[in-house]
């Protein structure tokens, strides 16, 4: 997608900021010169960056600020986390446009209608990430004393809960809720019409991170829309023909750390359309990052994963509670397992013989047994990782 004319405007007047204020990006000034040349052939000119390469540059990549700023750390999957910096103004401007998208859906949407399960403010009440389900049942209390009009998780949490509630184990008592906002995670639609059966709501997804906030939302045509206001966004091919790319975003409003041809890590496409909402254009996400490829193979792990645990507990069995694989060397796999009261080590059997079927027959499995799953971190609750290089 080439820049629109007001992407221009932007992304010329973060660049002017850059280039006089921020110390890696003054270095690159040197070598363009900028004032001779459009903003699409400054980005063109610029590296990309990842989250990685941002950690490698250190210090030098945060534009000097005298003001306070409020550090967020990347909750990722792989690898250390990242600081990222945001001075207020940066993030009311990206609260105030996450805002309007939340009431382009729902008008009548009020602050305290509200209700985000993660943060610091949800902590004080609960750990609405922990899936005992005595546990479970005070959560979905205190949501029904609040009585929220829109709640705010990851799919994989809200998965958890809608499992008990249409099991009978779990009521949902909120009267008001209207809207689930999905966030965090890829969104498997079968899930999707799970929680919207189980909390009588409509899902919308934010795909968005750490780094820059929103990405992309949905619109009530059901359509995944890029940020265009806030950013600019490129897919990235690795080779010509491919589907598919990573997704590359720019941020327009943030100085202090700057998000310039980031790679966000996940793959993606945009597509042409004709949405209700009057848009030209959505983004697809598929279900995996690209770490998430099984080292060696083409496969996604994450899908590979969760078809592997399929085939061994069906549904609703009681075998395992929670599952989790790292590939730790090319052929090896290591399967955390935490027991579910009705779990036999003949599982392990099953288990090795599903993954010799979905990845190959030479294939090592190695189990661990735990009954604290570290991995489960708040709202991101990965199933599969690569940890071998
Ligand atoms: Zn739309």
């Amino acid at each position: 997608m080439p820049m629109n004319n007001y992407q221009k405007k932007q992304f010329s007047q973060l660049m002017t900021k850059l280039f006089k204020d921020n110390a890696y990006y003054k270095e690159l000034a040197k070598a363009i010169k900028y004032e001779q040349i459009g903003p699409e052939e400054i980005y063109r000119m610029l590296p990309y960056q990842n989250r990685k390469s941002l950690q490698n540059l250190g210090n030098k990549i945060y534009t000097s600020f005298s003001e306070d700023v409020i550090v967020e750390m990347t909750s990722g999957t792989t690898g250390e986390p990242l600081e990222c910096p945001k001075k207020n103004e940066e993030r009311i401007s990206l609260a105030l446009d996450l805002w309007d998208k939340r009431r382009r859906i729902d008008p009548l949407l009020k602050k305290d209608d509200f209700f985000l399960l993660y943060g610091s403010k949800a902590r004080k009440y609960h750990n609405f990430f922990n899936y005992d389900l005595e546990n479970l049942k005070k959560c979905m209390r205190f949501l029904a004393e609040i009585n929220p009009r829109w709640i705010c998780g990851s799919i994989s949490a809200f998965e958890r809960y809608s499992n008990e509630i249409v099991n009978g184990n779990l009521s949902n008592d909120m009267t008001n809720l209207r809207y689930i906002e999905l966030q965090g995670e890829y969104v498997d639609k079968s899930v999707r019409e799970l929680v919207e059966q189980a909390f009588q709501a409509k899902t919308i997804v934010h795909y968005g991170n750490r780094e820059m906030w929103t990405i992309a939302y949905e619109c009530l045509g059901g359509k995944l829309h890029t940020n265009d206001r806030m950013g600019y966004f490129e897919i990235k091919k690795e080779n010509q023909g491919d589907k598919y790319g990573h997704i590359i975003v720019t941020s327009f409003n943030q100085v202090t750390l700057p998000i310039v041809k980031y790679d966000t890590g996940d793959i993606g496409r945009i597509v042409e359309c004709e949405c209700v909402c009057g848009q030209k254009h959505a983004l697809e996400i598929i279900d995996g990052r690209v770490s998430t490829i099984i080292k060696g193979t083409k496969l996604n792990g994450n899908i590979i994963m969760k078809g592997i645990l399929n085939d061994v507990i069906k549904k609703n069995q009681k075998i395992i509670s929670r599952f989790y694989v790292e590939q730790i060397e090319l052929n090896t796999f290591l399967v955390y397992i935490e027991k579910g009261p009705e779990y036999g080590l003949c599982i392990e059997n099953k288990i090795k013989e599903a993954f010799r079927k979905r990845i190959s027959e030479g294939v090592k499995v190695v189990f661990k047994y735990t009954s604290d799953m570290l991995s489960y971190v708040e709202n991101k609750c990965p199933i599969f990782r690569v940890c071998c290089e």
